[in-house]
């Protein structure tokens, strides 16, 4: 018998152990830059003599680890692999399976301030959200495998039948691919290994070329944690070498993703084409991009919407797809919001997210600052640019560090491209809206439906927000990122994606198949 599922706490770093455990681990992380990793296929470690080089975005010239790049012949590989692992691990008790994750919950958990350290150096994370990243993903080791006893050891009350004994049993489907994002490079990618496996399937593991290291790390902990060989594939390498071909494989059943909407809707296109020796439909889980929106309205707690706001734009770089890209002020409020806002935003420290006063890191790489810089340029012509924009005097320019500052553009239209493309960057839109009713139309009016916020103190619009914010995370009178696992299960509507709700209850019941068996006496 478990105890009942509690989200692992966040940090406290302010003074004491923590604070020293994690400036110790930073130390001891620094001292292991530059490693080689291999790819791991059937629980074979290979070393390929291509590499490819996952630098740190706050100082690029140095390089994190060395991941080996993989071939297709390593991804078919891999492929053939979890299909022969499957025989055996879809017929593992369901408690060893989910001791795996339990053991691994564990080991994240001593290790949480060198995973958090790792973070900090792979993908720019400061020491707060590396914390609560490492934090999600023992959430969701935890979460799984209570879910999975629930689901595989219980079976679905049917109706009773006279003469007969009816059940349904919730079946794994077969191997698949995870295909997790940079952004949450642990959290993510743990949910989309774990979840898949714990109910019997087994996985090729294609993480993105921009964390490839975590990526490495998780792999690691699940070996340590007793996973057989070949339940969890590991192919790192460039995505214009193996990502259709995975995603076209013969063998895979299903693909968990969670990415940008292009990348998303090429899977599910891809995803849908039959190939030869293909006698199933593969299943693509999807979870994509947001233009997310707060709204304040003049009701609300102005000082608080401020803090929200740009704790919702600004946490790690912007770069969620959770975060708030749009706030839609009503009209009587407006200026004060706005410069409640950009005050807080110009506080904002940035820097190398390894020293604990960082408030914001570096952007993952030169292709995120390019396509960020194309934005803001864009927003100089689209709106009043009152915060950043400008070229960074930092100091740590010096190391070639992708900055960006806080940008805030005032006075945009709903319809202006930086209110309706996603950025993935720090870049805030400022929408001016005449009333209440405006606000929650302009929030409405984008092809995404994945996080929303309300600022309001009428218990009248919050009830209508409720029906009418078309919005798979709706929050009110908070921040509109940080999902906990549990609590808050997470995914978007329209073309932020399938709505897999991860970390909620029906999560598991993706990657399986029901399977109903009727005995007559
Ligand atoms: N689950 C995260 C949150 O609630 C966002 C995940 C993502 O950006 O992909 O902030």
């Amino acid at each position: 018998m478990l105890t009942p599922f509690q989200n692992e706490p966040f940090g406290n770093f302010d003074s004491g152990n923590r604070r020293a455990a994690m400036q110790r681990a930073i130390r001891h992380v620094a001292g292991q830059q530059g490693g080689t990793y291999p790819l791991v296929i059937g629980g074979e470690h290979i070393i390929t003599e291509r590499k490819l080089a996952s630098i740190n975005p706050a100082e690029p010239k140095k390089v994190v680890g060395y991941v080996s790049s993989a071939s297709q012949e390593h991804a078919h590989q891999a492929l053939l692999a979890a299909d022969a692992a499957f025989r055996t691990w879809s017929r593992t008790p369901v408690s060893a399976r989910a001791q795996v994750l339990l053991r691994a919950a564990a080991i994240m958990r001593r290790r949480k301030e060198e995973l958090a350290a790792w973070m900090m150096h792979e993908v720019s994370k400061n020491w707060v959200e590396a914390d609560a990243d490492v934090a999600e993903a023992i959430d969701f080791c935890e979460w799984y495998a209570r879910q999975a006893l629930a689901l595989q050891g219980e079976r679905q009350p049917l109706v009773p039948y006279p003469g007969e004994f009816n059940e349904l049993r919730y079946i794994p489907l077969g191997p698949g691919l995870a295909i997790p994002p940079w952004n949450f490079p642990l959290a993510i990618t743990t949910t989309l290994t774990v979840a898949p496996i714990v109910v019997g399937n087994t996985v090729v593991l294609k993480p993105s070329p921009r964390a490839p290291v975590m990526a490495n790390l998780l792999v690691q902990i699940l070996e340590e944690a007793g996973l057989p060989p070949g339940v969890v594939n590991l192919v790192t390498g460039e995505d214009a070498v193996i990502g259709d071909f995975l995603v076209d494989h013969p063998l895979v059943r299903f693909i968990g993703f969670t990415g940008s909407k292009n990348v998303g809707l090429r899977i599910q296109q891809r995803a849908a084409v039959r190939q030869p020796g293909q006698n199933w439909l593969k299943r693509a889980i999807l979870e994509m991009g947001g233009k997310d929106a707060i709204i304040v309205d003049e009701t609300a707690d102005l000082e608080a919407a401020a803090t929200g706001i740009v704790v919702s734009a600004f946490g790690f770089q912007g770069q969620k797809c959770s975060a708030c890209s749009r706030a839609i002020v009503v009209e009587q409020v407006y200026d004060q919001v706005l410069q409640r806002v950009v005050e807080k935003a110009k506080a904002l420290r940035l820097g190398n997210p390894t020293k604990p006063e960082t408030d914001m890191g570096a952007v993952i790489d030169q292709r995120a600052f390019d396509s960020i810089s194309q934005y803001i340029a864009i927003g100089q012509e689209e709106g009043r640019l009152v915060c950043g924009g400008e070229v960074i005097d930092h100091e740590l320019v010096k190391d070639g560090g992708f900055f960006i500052n806080p940008t805030i553009f005032a006075d945009v239209k709903p319809h202006a491209r930086i209110a309706q493309e996603e950025i993935f960057g720090p870049v805030l839109a400022f929408i001016r809206a005449a009333n209440f009713d405006e606000a929650l139309a302009i929030a409405n009016d984008t092809e995404y439906g994945l996080t929303g916020g309300l600022y309001s103190r009428s218990l009248e619009r919050l009830e209508r927000a409720r029906e009418e914010f078309h919005v798979g995370n709706l929050y009110f009178n908070r921040k509109c990122t940080g999902a906990l696992v549990g609590v808050q299960p997470f995914g978007g509507f329209n073309m932020s994606g399938t709505d897999s709700k991860a970390g909620g209850s029906d999560y598991l019941r993706l990657f399986t198949q029901p399977k109903v068996i009727s005995e007559r006496f």
